[in-house]
């Protein structure tokens, strides 16, 4: 299904006709149906890619992030996209890495599945993710990598999903791509959904 060589994008076509992508570069850039935000607890704009998110959508988006009431680890709540290419931006939280017997795993799992269900629920055929709690809250790269690429592949094995149909792993370096690339050169176990 796939010959790539480490480090460089690439697209993915399931049998099912669904499509995952790898991509590089600013997520604010893409013109899908919606991009996920690594966003904290408060929904109140952040740092790193929150922080882009918001300069590049405008004020509008933090005015309708204040009516959502925050959003808990692992959880995802949706908003307009307004100066964005993006049509919806689906905020979700993911887990401060704290050595990884916490719960970590699981509730970064939860953030995928939290952003796909907001995706089925607003009819988007494509969505755009980037590595969620790479950044500042320290999640190890090839580990949040496994999980996203795990919850990714479910999705696309599925047929009678209606959406989304297209799924984009944005990698705002070279560091994500390999490690992507990694995990799926080392082969993946994808639980049946
Ligand atoms: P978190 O707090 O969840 O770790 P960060 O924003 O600090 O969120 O980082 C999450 C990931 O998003 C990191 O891998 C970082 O390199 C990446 N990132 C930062 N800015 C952008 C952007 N504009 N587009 C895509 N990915 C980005």
């Amino acid at each position: 299904m796939r010959s790539q060589k480490k480090g460089i994008p690439m697209e993915l076509e399931f049998p099912t006709q669904k499509k995952l992508h790898l991509v590089v570069g600013d997520i604010t850039s893409l013109a899908v149906d919606a991009i996920v935000n690594a966003a904290n607890e408060t929904l109140l704009g952040g740092g790193g890619v929150d922080g882009a998110i918001h300069r590049a959508a405008g004020p509008e988006l933090l005015a309708e992030c204040r009516l959502l009431g925050g959003c808990e680890t692992g959880e995802a709540k949706s908003t307009r996209g307004y100066k964005l290419p993006a049509r919806y931006v689906i905020h979700t939280v993911g887990p401060i890495w704290c050595g990884g017997s916490w719960g970590e795993a699981d509730r970064l799992r939860s953030c995928y599945e939290s952003c796909f269900k907001e995706a089925l629920r607003l009819q988007c055929d494509s969505i755009a993710f980037p590595a969620i709690s790479t950044g500042a809250y320290g999640y190890p790269l090839k580990e949040a990598c496994k999980i996203a690429l795990t919850a990714a592949f479910q999705i696309c094995c599925q047929k009678e999903l209606l959406y989304p149909k297209e799924i984009y792993l944005v990698c705002f370096n070279s560091q994500a791509l390999d490690a992507y690339n990694e995990v799926l050169d080392e082969g993946l176990e994808v639980p049946l959904a």
